[in-house]
């Protein structure tokens, strides 16, 4: 599965930037201001590069957090939460068949 280049959720359309790293080693950042989504495709701590599958785990981990800012949910800081269900989202995707 293809990363997309823009998504919108609610009002907002993000553009999603494929970069090689970003700084402390983040996978991923979504800033709703600039409605950027930046995805990394190497950790900035070891320079490995991440798995396909981990890139698309990134990016519905970073697009869950947007879903819930658009929801303006208290849960769109929640990382635990953020990533509990964003894994089962992309687990769910990776699994469907058409
Ligand atoms: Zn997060």
């Amino acid at each position: 599965m293809k990363l997309p280049t823009k998504i919108r959720v609610g009002r907002r359309l993000y553009k999603i930037n494929q970069v090689k790293q970003i700084a402390d080693g983040l996978m991923g950042e979504v800033d709703y201001e600039l409605k950027q989504i930046d995805v990394a495709t190497h950790s900035s701590l070891s320079g490995r590069r991440f798995k396909r599958e981990e890139v698309m785990d990134t990016f519905w981990h970073e697009l869950t957090h947007a879903i819930l800012k658009d929801m303006n949910h208290p849960y769109e800081s929640n990382e635990k939460f953020v990533l509990e269900f964003s894994s089962r989202l992309t687990k769910a995707i990776q699994s469907a068949r058409f």
